[in-house]
């Protein structure tokens, strides 16, 4: 009888460092301490910024080299000033956490570890652990869940993994930023109980339960204090909870000097500028801030440096990742990606069998491009793409697949692609190549208009070329100050008709087609805020008519308004789409002579993003339409969603089927294969609660008023005001359907290692063998304190063959069990009964027990 699947990798599990102190640790302790002892004060301060964007000082004297960091959390972007290297691509960490998971989590954990070993990184900027408190959150597909248990467990498995050979991660970010209007400056006004219970609690968990090497301090304050200089930083995190680890601060996060020196940030990052180095030496000598502060952060720099095998004489915590073979990493992707979508709705169309099948219809804006991510600093160039169509049309050799091709072409601006681009006559011998030249440029006179980027004389000073239209130099001293960057590229299209090409940037920008001048124009923001500067940026663009397949020379020239080393601009094109009609009416045809139709809509980047807030959970439009047209014309219609958080799906219940993939990494169009034709089933549950109606939602609420979000909802985030308001959403949390179907037979509390669980047995009672995830949600009765109607207090996954019966024993999590007694200003459990209904998702519970627990 299969087992819960409740174990996590053992070598795992074995890192776990609570109790005594480690041979290891002491020998770690013996040499940070020798370290510390040969560094004067000076150096130390100098070691507690980074020396660029991307990496920390070194110090020969001690043996201690740079550390390297990079981003995270849905791949290792590599620590390089331009992104220009490729990298694996996972699937949103919305969809990590809809694995519900942990032993998969963890292995994907292991898989970074090699990844960033391959790219010479230290220290994985994630995973990102703040709440989904509201869907309109920007970063929320970078998130994992609006349940605290659920993002504790996952981030927690996440960083184990990544440790467990050697790679530090990095839970962000400390505390309370869990949503981006305004991120670098809003203050949360939050009660102690939502703090503890809700957004701390992951942060907790990855610290006392995968012992996280590091975190990263966010943007925001909490009550009035930015987190920088939050005393958060010092209690609980390094009292109560022990972490003896090292806070970064967020990018640019850090604005003073004394009052975050004195405060638990030890790491500013970027550098080599910030307001530590010499400042903070001076506050030092003059008693301001204590040499002990800047001892305990230089000891938390040097352990961090010891565990990663950075400081000679101290083997790393745990032996090196080595980067996994190519196909072991596509073959995890490929499973992950599977495991954490989502199978919303099945009438029983799906699986599909493939012998039944003659003609399938692929349409729609996703079905024969690379997968969408989320956009920030999360965003990444993967080492290759598997779209839907290839993935489909490989698994389905027999099969007439019916394309349209117009679907290629999403409505609106795209980031150019590497195909799209060659390099023009002025790139000497590496014309012909695919590419875009970028030369820097510096003016005679500096110019303070777009016009004078036509007319101003300039001398080039930097040329590199650029793989495609994504244009990022993070923190590259050479591009500070003030230049003028052109960017020269030939493009061609597969499209005739008119286009327009430009770049996604504010700013002076002048464009020229073909030699001739063509668009001039920009405005400067009256800020140098990174997250104006890079978001939500005006697409800059001439009109030019096009012929398929015939290049154009376009050459683009943008003035750097600011000093900051970093340049962010993207090469954006507009291509032709074909009137909607006429392009409904072909999807309509397509529809009617195929037996299945497979609906690839979604969102993107420029949705979905690190920097602004949705103010929508709509889909464009255009694709709403798409789908009730297609459903209405073939009744085995499969909606294949793929989006990093909430959209509305007003038509839910006219299409057979609902795939929610996420953004589904690398390997989309394989693992899309696999689930519809049952290779495997889509193994995802809700990790967040999905709305029918925009006005439905809880927690809209993410805009400041005067510089503060007030959390006035206290614990009721989530599922949590869901049930309070008693509004039934789209689809609740934990939902999801397998291809089997299980019944749910009897439950009893037990207990396991004197903690208390709940035995379940549940029957496969369906035609295949499936996995279930097995949900336990805790209800207090006549308690003394107020709390949540439901709570998740647990969850095990089973596996069963079809018709066996099994039994699952889930532990009730012990943090599920606690509540903070602000009275007493530490953790309580309240004696007496707790009830627990056990069941597939908040929406369908089936069984009871209850526990009593002891005063
Ligand atoms: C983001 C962090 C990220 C950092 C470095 C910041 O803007 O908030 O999550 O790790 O940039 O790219």
């Amino acid at each position: 009888m299969p087992k819960a699947n409740q174990a996590i990798h053992p070598e795992v599990d074995s890192l776990s460092t609570s109790g005594p102190a480690s041979d290891y640790d002491k020998t770690v302790e013996a040499a940070v301490e020798r370290g510390l002892a040969g560094l004067d004060m000076e150096t130390k301060v100098r070691l507690l910024t980074g020396i660029n964007f991307w990496a920390t000082y070194d110090a020969p004297q001690i043996g201690l080299r740079a550390l390297v960091v990079s981003d995270g959390p849905a791949g290792v972007k590599g620590g390089s000033f331009v992104h220009d290297e490729t990298t694996t691509s996972l699937p949103s960490p919305t969809a990590l956490a809809a694995t519900w998971d942990e032993g998969l989590i963890a292995e994907i954990g292991q898989m970074l570890a090699g990844e960033a070993r391959r790219k010479g990184v230290d220290v994985l900027l994630g995973p990102t652990i703040n709440l989904h408190r509201s869907p309109v959150g920007g970063r929320h597909f970078e998130q994992f869940s609006e349940d605290p248990l659920l993002t504790g467990r996952i981030a927690a498995a996440y960083v184990r993994g990544l440790q467990s050979r050697g790679v530090g991660g990095c839970p962000k970010h400390y505390v309370c930023n869990d949503s981006e209007t305004e991120r670098q400056s809003y203050k949360v006004d939050v009660a102690e109980r939502p703090l503890r219970e809700l957004y701390l609690s992951p942060f907790e968990r990855t610290v006392v339960d995968a012992n996280a090497w590091t975190i990263m301090s966010a943007y925001s304050g909490v009550r009035g204090t930015p987190m920088t200089e939050n005393e958060l930083q010092t209690d609980p995190l390094k009292t109560k909870w022990g972490f003896d680890g090292l806070v970064m601060s967020d990018w640019f996060a850090t604005h003073t000097t004394v009052p975050t020196g004195r405060a638990g940030l030890d790491l500013i990052m970027p550098g080599p500028d910030g307001p530590w180095g010499d400042a903070l030496l001076a506050a030092v000598r003059a008693g301001n801030v204590p040499e002990a502060a800047i001892d305990d952060k230089v000891r938390r720099l040097l352990r961090l440096a010891a565990r990663v095998g950075a400081l000679e004489g101290v083997a790393p915590a745990a032996p090196l990742a080595v980067p996994a073979p190519q196909a072991e990493v596509s073959a995890l992707v490929r499973r992950v990606s599977a495991a954490g979508s989502v199978l919303l709705t099945n009438d029983g169309v799906l699986p599909l069998v493939a012998g039944d099948l003659r003609r399938l219809a692929v349409i729609g804006p996703n079905a024969a491009v690379a997968p969408s991510q989320g956009g920030g600093s999360s965003n990444l160039r993967p080492d290759y793409t598997v779209t839907p169509i290839d993935g489909l049309r490989a698994a389905l050799p027999g099969v007439e697949i019916l394309l349209r091709q117009i679907d290629r072409y999403r409505a609106g601006f795209q980031r150019i692609a590497a195909d799209e681009v060659r390099l023009p006559a002025s790139a000497g011998a590496d014309a012909g190549k695919p590419g875009i030249l970028v030369r820097m440029l510096d003016e005679a006179v500096p110019g303070s208009d777009a016009t004078s980027l036509a007319d101003g004389v300039m001398t080039e000073n930097r040329r590199e070329i650029r793989p495609d239209g994504r244009l990022a130099w993070g923190g590259d001293p050479r591009v500070a100050g003030r230049h003028v960057f052109e960017f020269s590229t030939t493009v061609t299209s597969p499209e005739t008709g008119r286009h327009r090409i430009g770049l996604g940037v504010h700013g002076h920008v002048a464009v020229w087609v073909d030699g001739k001048l063509a668009y001039t124009g920009g405005v400067i923001p009256e800020t140098d805020d990174i997250d104006v500067m890079w978001n939500g940026a005006p697409n800059q663009a001439a009109e030019v008519e096009l012929t398929a397949g015939h290049p154009v020379e376009i050459v683009i020239r943008w003035r750097k308004w600011y000093e900051q080393n970093i340049v962010l601009v993207d090469f954006m094109i507009e291509k032709p789409v074909v009137a909607q009609e006429t392009q409904l009416a072909e999807a309509e045809r397509l529809a009617g002579a195929a037996d299945a139709v497979v609906l690839m809509i979604g969102t993107t980047a420029t949705e979905e993003s690190e920097g602004f807030d949705r103010t929508s959970l709509s889909l464009q439009p255009a694709q709403d339409e798409l789908v009730r047209r297609v459903a209405a014309i073939n009744p085995r219609t499969i909606v294949v969603l793929a989006a990093g958080s909430p959209v509305l799906m007003p038509w839910r219940d006219s299409v057979a089927a609902i795939l929610l993939t996420w953004f589904p990494g690398q390997e989309a169009g394989n693992a899309l294969a696999d689930m519809l034709l049952g290779h495997v089933e889509p193994g995802g549950r809700m990790p967040t609660t999905w709305p029918a109606e925009l006005a439905d939602v809880p927690i809209l609420d993410t805009k400041p008023v005067d510089g503060w979000l007030h959390y006035t909802e206290g614990l009721d985030i989530g599922y949590r005001a869901w049930l309070r308001a008693e509004v039934p959403p789209a689809f609740p949390f934990g939902h999801g359907h397998g291809y089997t179907t299980w019944t749910y037979l009897d439950a009893e509390a037990t207990t396991v290692d004197g903690s208390a669980a709940v035995k379940v047995h549940v029957r496969n009672s369906g035609s295949r063998a499936g996995r279930e995830v097995v949900q336990l949600y805790l209800a207090r009765l006549d308690s003394a304190v107020e709390r949540p109607l439901l709570w998740l207090g647990g969850y095990a996954a089973v596996e069963a063959d079809a018709g066996q019966t099994v039994e699952v024993v889930v532990p009730v999590d012990r943090w599920a069990l606690r509540h903070w007694d602000e009275a007493i200003g530490d953790w309580a459990v309240e004696p007496g009964q707790f009830e627990i209904r056990i069941g597939r998702s908040l929406g369908d519970l089936r069984l009871a027990a209850a526990i009593t627990v002891e005063g």
